[in-house]
């Protein structure tokens, strides 16, 4: 740190000053909840986070994805809407002096799930609302309140005229949810630090996380009329069954003998989720299509 004041400054008065900032924690995160961030629609919210970098006196780099620029990269993975419009930022601090000590990459995704079906929803998903001492909107766990969490310290550290003495690099990213590709690019964008925080509300730190594989399949089915279906082959009916065989491939790989060695403590690492499926033309026909998305994913992120 580089103390503008003579004195040291204690770890406790540290701590004090972010909890001085709970308010503007709480209020910062409802705003960014208030943008609903969806994968291609994170524009405006990090328009917000770009703002809030450059309040805080950071530099602020804004850039939109080269899917030529990383797509040699064994990180990638094929993109599935544009990225026009949908910059990462970045908020950068470097020391006024020499830097000293480590430096450090911050970096959370900005982007969110879908909201699901409205009626299990009690108030709109991005409408947030507090209640005890929890704040409740789509993202505003995952991960809004990871990226509150690091503008908060870098501001507290602010508050008692602190600075770190080596870089510190904010990224708020977008695409985390599917291929990755956000991080990929401050990567790929050259910055590094001798550590980064993902700030994921997962409880604990991690060293170790699993990623994940979407796997899209078009089952063509036999049609023929409901009265002869035992003729036909319904399409709707061969994806059940092969997403049956897939659940047994994720029993094999959930087998201790079968797990990379990070994993071995987790009660069970691989997930294979039957996300989306659509199918059949209506009651009285043997299906002839069906398009279905499978993921096989690990604990989430
Ligand atoms: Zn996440």
């Amino acid at each position: 740190m580089q103390a503008t004041a003579e004195t040291q400054t204690s770890e406790a008065a540290i701590v004090a000053a972010a909890q001085a900032l709970r308010q503007d924690a709480v209020r910062m995160l409802g705003e960014l909840v208030a943008h609903p961030s969806l994968m291609s629609e994170e524009r405006s919210a990090q328009a917000y986070m770009a703002d809030t970098f450059a309040a805080l006196g950071l530099q602020v780099h804004e850039f939109q994805i080269d899917e030529d620029r990383i797509r040699a990269h064994p990180g990638y993975s094929p993109s599935i809407v544009s990225y026009e419009g949908r910059p990462n930022v970045v908020g950068i601090h470097k020391p006024d002096g020499p830097s000293r000590g480590k430096s450090l990459i911050f970096n959370g995704h900005i982007d969110v799930v879908p909201t699901g079906a409205p009626a299990l929803w009690t108030h709109p998903p991005f409408d947030p609302f507090i209640e005890g001492d929890r704040l409740h909107g789509r993202g505003a766990c995952d991960m809004k309140a990871g990226i509150v969490a690091y503008t908060m310290a870098f501001k507290a550290l602010q508050s008692l005229g602190l600075a770190p003495a080596s870089p510190v690099y904010f990224q708020s990213v977008v695409e985390e949810e599917c291929t990755g590709n956000g991080a990929l690019a401050c990567l790929v964008e050259d910055y590094r630090a001798d550590a980064a925080i993902i700030p994921e509300p997962l409880g604990g730190i991690m060293t170790c996380q699993l990623g994940v594989i979407w796997l899209a399949i078009e089952v063509l089915g036999k049609p023929v009329h409901a009265s002869v279906a035992q003729t036909g082959v319904g399409a709707i009916d061969f994806s059940l069954y092969l997403f049956a065989e897939l659940k047994k491939l994720e029993a094999r790989w959930n087998e201790p003998s079968a797990r990379y060695r990070c994993f071995a403590h987790h009660a069970h690492p691989v997930n294979f989720n039957l996300g989306k499926i659509q199918g059949g033309e209506w009651a009285s026909s043997v299906p002839s299509a069906c398009p279905a998305t499978f993921a096989s994913a690990s604990i989430p992120t």
